[in-house]
């Protein structure tokens, strides 16, 4: 048997499907009915959507049970605080552990309809955003709708809307659509053809403004000048990635750009995720003062409506989150992509609703600027921020790591993408690293961009570097781990072993250095380039020479490198591993046996002679580098340049000097 429930999650989640309607946890939705409960009584309840919780996709556990009984004598309080409310309605939870409901769950439960939905759908922000928002929402719908001016939602809301239960709907200005019905279908034939009537009224408009493309396209190096600019500018407040999106192109070429984005968010909602406001960007020539101007005006506003902060808050990040850019489109920021991709999906809703009011009913206006700060700072939409993970400590930082598809470099990658970081993997094993990148996608980290060549050739290594700026935004740091091993005693070797121990360990480090640091100095935030050189740079093996010099001259290059970027914030640091078997390719192609030999040991013993050898007796695990390296990418080691740590168990031979 089909309950109310089913139906409910049913309708929820078609509803979710439709980001004209609603978009990231915007929306929610309810259904009334009866339930017997532990003891075997029925009870009348609402199945109401969870704070915070995406109607997208949404289950049955999305939806807590409330006792009606309990809901409805709430209507006879005069008023009521949100802190009360949330009290009050908690009580009524069937059961107490499940997850909030909805701050719009009295707005439901004192309407008397069994199935009603609330959109934050664009075609009807597009009717209310506007000076004349009651007249328009009032032609294109009919008497049947009532109109409400904002009113941030709560207890005083949920009463006026819970009186007007004698109309089809509610219309709520800057806000969205209340629609019912006894039935789950004819609840969402009501949102389905209200919102449908609010198309066709805004399409049958006579268009005011012919606000048409009016930039060209952005050439490709300002496009990556522009990023590094903004970059620099975006994270004088922390890192975070860039990410460029071409669907917001339309809007942002418009003539009247600044007229859009001064016309704030199209339902109030969307400022949890993009801000107030966005800001429009036009060169790389004025990124940083563009930003800077915004940061500015963010702090002047949190400062004139200080009064209204709510105890225990601080004022959030003054920098935007969503940058429109004629010729390109936005630039959307976010810990990951994916969070600038949410930005910049919610941004292109929120825009074109502002764009089609300036199309159809004249300049978009915004909520004053005092409702505009109670929402920004309202602890009952804050409270969604708080079922979010906490950020790991790499979190918008942006690597390069090469020779990642095995040993060290892996290792080092599946550390960096744990801790948060966005990556750009390098080697020449093209399928090496497409199973590294399966094995992030599997913890759900981050996915890495993957560049497949030889790090000797220039061009790769230049596409390298570029692709972190186009896909990323920027660059934070560069793992130069790409390397071969090469045996032979120096009466044996050729030339071309020889030259290829240097092309590949030393050569491809100085071409990797050249181009991070041409990218780190544009973009002007620092950086940290990590060098994994070798024990043997200070302890050298006989009949290991092209290996050990291409090392030590690995470690002279971090120095050089040290000495170089550290005006422009660039830190340069080494790790000397030793003795590093797991998932590495290193020891394959005879160089186990040839050190086996060496040793006067069998090969299979390499692991626990190399182990043996050191200090501390144990073995060092590609892990155990890893952890060195994020450390000296990370803000822990902002005080650590020129220096080599080994992680070699401890090998008096090789101590640094
Ligand atoms: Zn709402």
């Amino acid at each position: 048997m089909t309950t109310a429930l089913d139906e409910l999650v049913a309708r929820s989640r078609r509803i979710g499907e439709d980001p004209t309607l609603v978009v990231y946890g915007g929306g929610n939705t309810s259904a009334k009915g009866t339930i017997v409960d532990h003891l075997g009584r029925e009870q009348r309840v609402m199945w109401v959507k969870g704070s915070g919780a995406d109607l997208r996709g949404s289950s049955e556990s999305d939806y807590p049970a409330l006792r009606l009984d309990d809901l409805l004598p709430l209507r006879t309080f005069e008023e009521m605080s949100d802190q009360e409310m949330t009290e009050l309605v908690s009580r009524a939870l069937l059961d107490p552990s499940a997850r909030r409901p909805s701050i719009e769950t009295l707005l439901h439960a004192f309407l008397p309809f069994t199935h009603i939905d609330h959109v934050h759908a664009d075609a009807i922000c597009a009717l209310t955003n506007h000076a004349d928002g009651p007249r328009v929402a009032r032609e294109a719908l009919g008497e049947g709708f009532a109109y409400v001016d904002w009113m941030r939602p709560g207890f005083t809301l949920s009463k006026v809307v819970g009186d007007l239960a004698s109309y089809e709907g509610v219309v709520l200005a800057h806000h969205g659509l209340v629609t019912w019905g006894a039935t789950s279908d004819e609840c969402w034939d009501r949102t389905d053809r209200t919102v449908q009537r609010a198309r066709d009224f805004i399409n049958d408009q006579r268009l005011r403004v012919d606000a048409g493309p009016s930039a060209s396209d952005m050439p490709d190096e300002e496009i990556e000048r522009l990023l590094l600019h903004l970059r620099g500018a975006l994270c004088k407040t922390g890192r975070r990635v860039l990410r460029v999106d071409g669907r917001l192109r339309a809007v942002a070429d418009r003539s009247d750009v600044d007229a859009v984005v001064a016309g704030g968010v199209s339902s109030a909602d969307h400022m949890l995720r993009i801000k107030p406001r966005s800001v429009v960007v036009r060169s790389s020539e004025s990124a940083a003062s563009d930003i800077a101007a915004y940061a500015g005006d963010y702090v002047a506003y949190v400062a004139r409506n200080a009064d209204l902060m709510p105890r225990g808050y601080s004022a959030h990040d003054p920098m935007p989150k969503v940058a429109l850019v004629p010729g390109l489109g936005a630039v959307t920021t976010g810990a990951t992509q994916r969070e600038a991709e949410v930005a910049a999906d919610i941004a292109l809703h929120t825009h074109q609703v502002a764009a089609t009011v300036a199309d159809r009913f004249g300049a978009p206006e915004p909520l004053d600027e005092v409702e505009t700060f109670r929402f920004d700072y309202w602890p009952m939409e804050l409270y969604k921020l708080t079922l979010r993970p906490t950020a790991p400590d790499l979190a918008g930082a942006i690597v390069v790591v090469t020779g990642a598809a095995s040993g060290i470099g892996r290792g080092i990658a599946l550390e960096l993408a744990t801790r948060g970081a966005s990556l750009v993997l390098a080697d020449l094993d093209g399928t090496g690293l497409t199973e590294v990148a399966a094995h992030i996608a599997e913890s759900g980290a981050a996915q890495p961009e993957l560049v497949a060549g030889d790090q000797t050739d220039e061009s790769v290594v230049e596409e390298t570097v570029r692709r972190a700026v186009r896909v990323f935004g920027g660059l934070d740091g560069a793992v130069i781990n790409a390397g071969i091993g090469v045996t032979g005693n120096l009466d044996d070797l050729t030339l071309d072993q020889w030259e290829s121990g240097l092309r590949i360990n030393l050569t491809s480090g100085f071409l990797l250095t050249r181009a991070a640091l041409r990218v780190l100095k544009e973009q002007a935030m620092g950086g940290s380039l990590v060098y994994i050189a070798s024990k043997n740079a200070f302890g050298p093996g006989a009949g290991f020479g092209a290996y050990s010099v291409s090392k030590a001259g690995m470690v002279q290059l971090m120095r050089i490198a040290a000495l170089e970027g550290g005006k422009h914030g660039v830190r340069a640091n080494a790790i000397n591993p030793d003795a590093v078997f797991d998932h590495s390719r290193l020891w394959d192609d005879g160089l186990r046996e040839e050190r086996a030999a060496a040793h006067g040991i069998k090969p299979e013993e390499l692991e626990d002679f190399y182990a043996a050898r050191n200090i501390l007796g144990r073995r060092v695990t590609t892990r155990d580098v890893a952890q060195t390296a994020a450390f000296l990418l990370s803000e822990a080691s902002s005080r650590t340049t020129g220096a080599v740590i080994p992680v070699d168990g401890g090998v008096a031979g090789a101590f640094p000097r």
